[in-house]
């Protein structure tokens, strides 16, 4: 902190030197340029007197060889002007865009520390809980039922490990090497399936699912679509409290499918509504949260999404919770 208030401070100082130090340069260039005409206006005078040419003040001002002395001065006085204004432009431009990068930076760091901090304790939760399911299997002898509730316990906590590696997997591959597999696809069939993979792990959710009844036929990349919908799917469940209820309408038009899926929970501010698609960004800060995650859901969202050609929106809903409105192309060229 003390380090940074340094340098922000000493950056500041070498700012304002530069400033104040440019704008003597422009004052005494000024006077420079003044001190030149009034010389030369002198020699001028002096050489007319030379050569019998005797006139007035007034005179000599409008006298032709006088203006057009003048009209090199203004000129010069108008140059000096137009360079000062141009360089203190790009001056404060420079520190705006600098400034800019920096704060970006900051708020980078302060992302990768949240994410850090959450996938420490995504990954060695459900390990650790699963190490010592495994443990009470070789220590005890349990009766079926407790060896089954364990067990399924255990396996929940795969499905979490399974499905975040999954995202860090697919994190990766958004990032370096994501080209979409366009093939025809029937998006209502993918949405069917991404809401029984989710109810399967949240089987008190409410699911009202409102489309036609023939396919949705479109071109797309299955397995990315299908994460794409889960994580709406699954975000929708994790921001809300007590009893989730989530609403998708799934509808076509000739050329475009949308997607909506609301819920009623906490709702997104305004202001982190387009912060949200970033990578590790999540609302609030991780020491103070209630929820885990590693603020990659909607990152991959948002870039299979943008793969497709397509795009993903929020709106708030009403009275309460948030809806993600998904567009994408029905026929799009990978
Ligand atoms: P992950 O999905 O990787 O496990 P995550 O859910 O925190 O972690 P994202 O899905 O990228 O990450 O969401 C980013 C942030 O946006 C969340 O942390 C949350 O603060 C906010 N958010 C996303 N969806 C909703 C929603 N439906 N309602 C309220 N807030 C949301
Ligand atoms: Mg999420």
């Amino acid at each position: 902190m003390f380090k940074k208030l340094n340098l922000q401070t000493f950056t500041y100082i070498v700012i304002a030197y530069m400033l104040l130090a440019f704008l003597w340069w422009t004052t005494l260039l000024y006077i420079k340029n003044k001190d030149a005409f009034d010389a030369k206006s002198q020699l001028l005078r002096l050489g007319m007197a030379a050569e019998k040419t005797l006139l007035t003040d007034e005179e000599y001002r409008a006298h032709p060889r006088f203006l057009e002395l003048k009209s090199g001065y203004d000129r010069q006085d108008k140059m000096i002007a137009c360079e000062a204004i141009v360089f203190i432009a790009s001056l404060i431009f420079g520190i705006v865009m600098i400034r800019k990068g920096y704060l970006k930076q900051v708020e980078a760091a302060k992302q990768s520390r949240n994410f850090l901090l959450s996938i420490t304790h995504e990954l060695k939760s459900p390990l650790a809980s699963i190490r010592l399911t495994l443990e009470t299997f070789l220590k005890r002898e349990l009766l079926k039922s407790q060896t089954e509730y364990l067990s399924k316990n255990a396996l929940k906590e795969t499905d979490r490990l399974t499905s975040l590696v999954n995202d860090l997997l697919l994190a990766a591959r958004v990032e370096n090497a994501y080209q979409p597999y366009a093939e025809q696809i029937d998006a209502r069939q993918i949405v069917i399936e991404a809401v029984s993979q989710v109810s399967d792990r949240f089987p008190k959710v409410q699911f009202d699912f409102d489309t036609q009844d023939s396919p949705i036929l479109m071109k797309g990349d299955k397995t990315g679509l299908l994460s794409v919908f889960q994580n709406l799917i699954e975000n929708g469940i994790k921001y809300s409290k007590d009893e989730p209820q989530i609403s998708i309408m799934l509808t076509t038009n000739q050329d475009k499918v949308y997607l909506n899926i609301a819920d009623q929970g906490i709702g997104i501010p305004d202001d982190e509504k387009k912060k949200v698609f970033e990578k590790f960004y999540r609302v609030g800060s991780e020491d103070t949260r209630e929820t885990k995650g590693t603020g990659l859901g909607l990152y991959i969202v948002h870039e299979i999404v943008r793969y497709h050609k397509g795009k993903v929106e929020i709106a708030d809903n009403i009275p309460q919770g948030t809806v993600f409105k998904v567009t994408l192309p029905v026929d799009f060229e990978a």
